[in-house]
């Protein structure tokens, strides 16, 4: 039995190897088994890891029941968008990859904002890190980001393969539609790194608070938009062959309406420069003002935030080494934003009453983790962990070497089939 056994793998290797070369694969065609299915990682923005206990989002639990589940995800600090978006990518601290806050102040580069399309697709703001999709290129494989932060950028000269300039109005479905159809390209063309973005879930915490029936709406759009993606998954026979992470950057908490902490009213705001308000503000000094006592006065204990030099970060934040760091950085406690009198005036009603951005370590800032797919063991839970290891379980996953990073790998290898033997 040895040699027509052998012959028959020579065999086959042989005519796939031709099919191959002659690009004649068809789509979706069994791939040698050495070769890892796709990678496909889907964000659920501001999707608080407790969210899926309410029981609006059965696909959620069904992947989650039949691959491994984690108790949260603890986002990086500042448990902002941006920044946990590309820690997700790079496996860095924001401190260390440069995307310090939504909001931020470069002296080379100016200004940097959600808002600002300029900055947002200015490579020259990510390039401390190096994201995911330029490892994969750099070792022949294809990707395709259906919307991420940094993905719109040039970092390095390169974007993803496939990419989409972010526009809010595209539906779930549509992206959902967008990642399939980049699914059933021909293999030579076809992504191996794939993100999907989804960002209802938290426009509606914001806008209504995290316990609002617009947020439990929202849940049920997403989680529909994940049952077409799985309907879609299993219609070209990849649901068991894609390593799928549904995850989230950050939580939500409530902020009500009157929770303000007015600047202002604690230090002369023409004496600096504000570079952040709201939950992470921060303030640079302003020449001709002595900026060693505005330090010093909001050092002291304040009430709703706390307030630190860039170099007095608790050290739990990994924060402050970053040129892009303010100078001093003011912290709301969960439930409080940090406002003036002014803009607090000019918002007027439409402020968010619904935030995220805080310490780390609170519960309401924990994030979702679901992973399913062949790597992954089936119905396991596991215990939370650090964001920063989503990365070089992803360069594993796609077998790449992972670049210079933050996270862990030996941390959540055990979640893999035959991890926690190895
Ligand atoms: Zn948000």
């Amino acid at each position: 039995m040895k040699f027509p056994f052998r012959y028959a793998v020579i065999l086959l290797l042989a005519l796939l190897a031709g099919c191959a070369a002659q690009g004649r694969l068809p789509p979706n065609a069994t791939t040698p088994a050495s070769r890892p299915g796709p990678v496909l990682l889907v964000s659920i923005d501001a999707f608080r890891a407790d969210y899926i206990n309410r029981g609006l989002t059965p696909t959620l639990t069904m992947l989650a029941k039949t691959g491994v589940h984690a108790a949260a995800l603890q986002p990086a600090f500042p448990s902002l968008t941006f920044p946990n978006h590309y820690t997700l990518v790079t496996g860095l601290y924001p401190d260390h990859h440069g995307i310090v806050n939504n909001t931020m102040f470069d002296a080379q580069l100016g200004k940097f904002s959600l808002g600002n399309r300029k900055a947002v697709s200015d490579g020259r703001w990510w390039a401390e890190g190096t994201p995911i999709w330029e490892d994969a290129d750099a070792h022949g494989l294809r990707t395709a980001t259906m919307f991420w932060p940094g993905s719109e950028a040039d970092i390095h000269g390169k974007h993803p393969d496939y990419w989409k300039p972010y526009n809010g109005k595209i539906t779930a479905d549509q992206r959902v539609d967008q990642v399939l159809a980049w699914l059933d390209l021909p293999p030579a063309e076809r992504p191996r790194f794939l993100t999907l973005y989804f960002d209802e879930v938290d426009h509606a915490g914001h806008a209504h608070g995290p316990d609002s029936p617009e947020v439990d709406a929202a849940l049920r759009d997403t989680d529909a938009a994940l049952a077409r993606l799985v309907a879609g998954l299993k219609a070209r026979g990849l649901y068991d062959r894609v390593n799928l992470i549904v995850l989230a950057d950050h939580g939500m908490a409530s902020v009500p309406k009157e929770n303000n902490v007015y600047i202002d009213k604690l230090i002369p705001l023409d004496a600096v420069h504000v570079v952040s308000l709201e939950i992470v503000a921060g303030f640079n000094p302003r020449a001709g003002h002595d900026f060693a006592a505005i330090e010093k006065q909001l050092e002291a204990p304040q009430q709703h935030m706390q307030c630190w030099d860039k170099t007095r970060i608790p050290a739990r934040f990994h924060y402050g080494t970053n040129p892009r760091v303010p100078q001093l950085v003011c912290l709301a406690d969960v439930g409080w934003r940090i406002t003036t009198t002014a803009s607090a005036a000019r918002r007027g009603d439409r402020v968010s009453i619904g935030n995220h951005g805080y310490d780390n370590a609170d519960p309401t800032m924990r994030a979702l983790f679901i992973a399913h797919g062949p790597a992954f063991r089936q119905g396991i839970t596991w215990p939370e962990f650090p964001n920063v290891d989503v990365y070089p379980l992803m360069t594993h996953l796609l077998g790449i070497p992972a670049d210079r990073n933050d996270g862990d790998f030996d941390a959540v290898k055990g979640m893999l089939v035959g991890g926690a033997r190895d």
